[in-house]
């Protein structure tokens, strides 16, 4: 393992693309130009262990691995390790609706039969199956992104990580596509009591229709998807043409791909939109959700992206040096998710890794190379043509000229929130006991065995997710 200052990624074997990317003026002051930039990594403690049933695709083990793979590659003498408190049950009211949170809080696999009238009205069932403990899950990795989001507010990290969220479908009163509850929607209005305008940014295969669909009429917070879209694909939302209503007419952007778009496109596209949208929003915080469902050979996704191009895009957004919150989200082949989330934390804390992948507790989920970069790419048509790439970037061009000049881009204060402030400070205050509580026991460094827990059962379909909803379902920032 190597350490250097900036890694780049025309340094990288693995990609051909060694365009350099231009980089625009920070914004003031916010972080420290050329010293390493502080990373704060959150893992709640068992969150590999719950489990969505037998047959779905969806397994937080995949976070156990990333966990794993961190650690075995010391990247853990980089970063301040954290093992978040769960979220209580006022906190997900900030955004989620008090019945629906009741109904995760009650409903158990032995109970689940009684309710079934509540399964149409809170979308639970084949894609949202009633797991052992899914309360304790939701609170975990939702806890994990708000603690995240308060250590960027409270300006203790430049850069903070959770794997475990990143659950972008999830509504305000209704589950979806393997999403219970939208950890980043809380951690983007935790963000709020502090940030002016914060970006947000989705690499995930599938449309991020929840933060979307949340942030819908406000012009504080932009959200950017990248995504596949089509009618018969999950969630079937996400076209040019969704750009906002209200006061957040163009603060919604989105660029529909086709199957099997390849590094060098992606790549190219994602620089093209994503620099002029942050010289033209000027965001003082970022949050990047960075779901692995986008990598080729992924179980449910049909793009052909290799790990060091997935990896690309968040190197590229670091680059702003923006306080940035990193999330996790899709990624249905678990080796990969793994590979992909160490990479990417390697590239937010400044590390080189070396591909011959370090022994560790699941070394034999990486057969048979072995390494961190295998051999994702080529394996689907690319359906998407130069000029269908090249009319998406003249469209989000296009949009940016009208978001520019929107009034809350002309704003430089934040607004005031006394209440907001100090609730803040109250939650601060005891995230820096929990912090100090973590310090004194070795964050994650044991393994937890995975636990063989009692499946809900109710998800034996394929799980292929139907179309979002109609109805908006925002709050207004
Ligand atoms: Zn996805």
């Amino acid at each position: 393992m190597t350490f250097i200052d900036y890694p780049t990624f025309s340094e990288s074997p693995f990609f051909f693309d060694r365009r350099t990317a231009s980089v625009p003026e920070q914004e003031e002051g916010i972080v420290r130009p050329h010293s390493a930039p502080r990373v704060a990594y959150y893992h709640p403690k068992n969150v590999g262990n719950y489990h969505y049933g037998e047959r779905h695709p969806m397994r937080p083990h995949r976070m156990e691995l990333t966990n794993q793979l961190v650690l075995a590659y010391g990247l853990h003498e980089k970063m301040s390790m954290h093992a978040p408190r769960k979220a209580t049950e006022e906190e997900l009211l900030e955004f989620h609706d008090s019945d629906y949170v009741d109904f995760l809080k009650r409903v158990t696999p032995k109970n689940a039969q009684n309710l079934t009238k509540d399964w149409t009205k809170f979308n639970v069932g084949d894609d949202c199956p009633i797991f052992y403990d899914l309360f304790s899950f939701c609170q975990q990795y939702a806890g994990a992104s708000l603690a995240a989001a308060r250590k960027l507010s409270s300006d203790s990290a430049d850069i903070a990580i959770n794997w475990s969220g990143g659950l972008h479908h999830a509504k305000k009163g209704e589950a979806s596509g393997f999403c219970y509850v939208n950890d980043i929607v809380l951690g983007i209005l935790e963000l709020l009591r502090y940030h002016p305008r914060v970006l947000y940014i989705d690499i995930d295969i599938h449309h991020g229709d929840g933060v979307q669909e949340a942030f819908y009429l406000s012009n504080r917070v932009l959200t950017v998807s990248f995504h596949k879209y089509s009618a018969d694909f999950f969630p079937g939302t996400g076209n040019l043409s969704e750009i906002g209503s209200d006061l957040g007419k163009y603060f919604s952007l989105n660029v529909p791909l086709q199957d099997g778009i390849d590094d060098e496109s992606y790549i190219s596209l994602f620089k093209a939109v994503m620099e002029p949208t942050i010289t033209t929003f000027r965001p003082s915080a970022i949050v990047l959700q960075c779901g692995a469902d986008s990598l080729g050979c992924d179980r449910l996704g049909t793009f052909n992206l290799s790990i060091a191009a997935h990896g690309e895009c968040v190197r590229f957004i670091k680059s702003f040096n923006l306080p940035l919150l990193v999330l996790g989200g899709g990624g249905y082949r678990q080796s990969s998710v793994a590979r992909c989330w160490a990479y990417e934390t390697g590239v937010l804390a400044g590390v080189s890794l070396d591909n011959d992948l370090p022994v560790n507790n699941y070394y034999e989920f990486f057969a048979p190379d072995y390494q961190l970069h295998p051999p994702l790419t080529g394996k689907i048509e690319n359906l998407n043509t130069r000029q269908s790439l090249e009319r998406i970037r003249i469209t989000i061009r296009e949009k940016l000229r009208y978001l520019g000049g929107a009034p809350s881009v002309q704003m430089q204060e934040i607004p005031p929130d006394l209440m907001g402030f100090l609730a803040s400070e109250e939650k601060g205050k005891e995230e820096k006991r929990d912090d100090e509580a973590d310090s004194r026991r070795e964050s994650g460094l044991k393994d937890g065995d995975l636990l063989d827990k009692e499946v809900g059962g109710l998800g034996d379909g394929t799980a292929s997710g139907p179309l979002g909803g109609a109805r908006r379902r925002t709050v207004r920032i």
